[in-house]
């Protein structure tokens, strides 16, 4: 099922949450919404779930208008961050809600029923906890069950609201590949509300990145993070060195009075080097902080004109140059990303 959403807008009193929104999502895709808090990530989800109506625009499945039905004739699957299992049913039992509480006509024969709630503990890997109780299970655990319990009635779309927003580092690592194979495996068109840009770039076939209101970019994962559109964009998806810059005759030099445009650097676009760079566009800096525990080492620096910079290197190349603290040294960016100041819109890549 696709989902369309076309010219949504939404306010709260005087406050705009969604501002004339578009988004398609073809049937089939596991899309991310990401954006920090309060960018309407939530209103966006509620107004496709028939939760909330948008005070204009439309929302279609698979073409046909359904801004004007309700949450029950929407079939929506939903997971929220605090999903509250029936704490006295089992998990078997609450898998099987959904289809239990089906009106005769149109409930699943009692062997039905079994059957898929089987197919869905082995979907979630909990087939061994069908007979536990919700507070025997860790959270990531609980997780999966509501998932499958959204999952059990066959809903038209499935949408996720930071649905691993209460776990811990770790759990949540593991629990969003599982969600990435799942959906290999089932398929479902589903949304993932979530602010972190990580999970979002590992989860989804496509991110939509959201800001105030607005979706300031859709694309593959690595299109948004290698050709972010906006320099929102660029500055929430992972950690960017700022500096002000210039363009001269097609270069971007990076200086520290030029005010008309700033350049974005990634910490592993920039290069440390002892000898004095033949590329034009060097600064020097002084390293003042060193953390080689990882894959990547992370110097931080301060520029000439006392300005913080972070940069990141293999292993290999720190041991290369066996970088100390406290050091003078050259640095270069093979890649940054030029935004006029005042827009904030790309004008150069180099
Ligand atoms: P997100 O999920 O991205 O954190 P939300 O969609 O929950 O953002 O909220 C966007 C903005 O709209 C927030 O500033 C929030 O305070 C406001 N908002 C959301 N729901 C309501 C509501 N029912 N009444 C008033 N303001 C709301
Ligand atoms: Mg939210």
């Amino acid at each position: 099922m696709s989902i369309n959403v076309r010219g949504v807008t939404k306010a709260f009193g005087d406050f705009v949450a969604l501002d004339n929104v578009d988004l398609e999502i073809p049937a089939g895709k596991l899309v991310a919404l990401l954006g920090p808090s309060g960018s309407g990530k939530t209103t966006l989800l509620r107004i496709i779930a028939g939760l909330e109506f948008a005070d204009a625009g439309t929302i279609a499945f698979d073409g046909a208008d359904i801004s004007q039905r309700s949450p029950g004739e929407r079939q929506v699957g939903f997971v929220f961050q605090h999903y509250a299992l029936f704490r006295h049913m089992t998990v078997f039992e609450n898998i099987a809600f959904g289809l239990r509480v089906r009106p005769r006509s149109s409930r699943p024969s009692e062997e039905r029923i079994r059957a898929k709630v089987e197919e869905l503990l082995r979907l979630i890997q909990l087939r061994n906890q069908a007979s536990r109780y919700p507070s025997q299970l860790s959270g990531g655990q609980r997780q999966r069950v509501a998932l499958a319990r959204a999952l059990a009635v066959e809903p038209s779309v499935l949408l996720l609201d930071e649905p691993f927003g209460a776990l811990d580092a770790k759990v949540r690592l593991e629990l969003r590949r599982w969600l990435r194979n799942l959906h290999d495996e089932v398929h479902i068109t589903s949304i993932f509300v979530t602010h972190d840009q990580e999970e979002a770039l590992e989860v989804a076939d496509h991110v939509a990145v959201m800001n105030r209101g607005k979706i300031e970019q859709i694309g593959a994962p690595d299109d948004v993070y290698n050709h972010p559109a906006t320099s929102f964009v660029f500055n929430f998806l992972g950690s960017v060195n700022l500096f002000h810059g210039r363009i001269e005759e097609g270069t971007t030099y990076i200086h520290q009075t030029a005010t008309d445009h700033l350049v974005f650097v990634r910490p592993h676009s920039l290069e440390i080097s002892r000898r004095l760079p033949d590329h034009p566009n060097h600064f020097r800096a002084t390293t003042k902080h060193i953390n080689a525990a990882g894959p990547l080492v992370k110097v931080e620096a301060v520029t000439e004109w006392g300005a913080p910079v972070q940069v990141e290197m293999s292993q290999e190349r720190f041991r290369d140059l066996s970088l100390i603290k406290g050091e003078e040294v050259f640095v270069v960016p093979t890649e940054l990303a030029v935004f006029r100041s005042s827009e904030g819109t790309p004008v150069a890549r180099a």
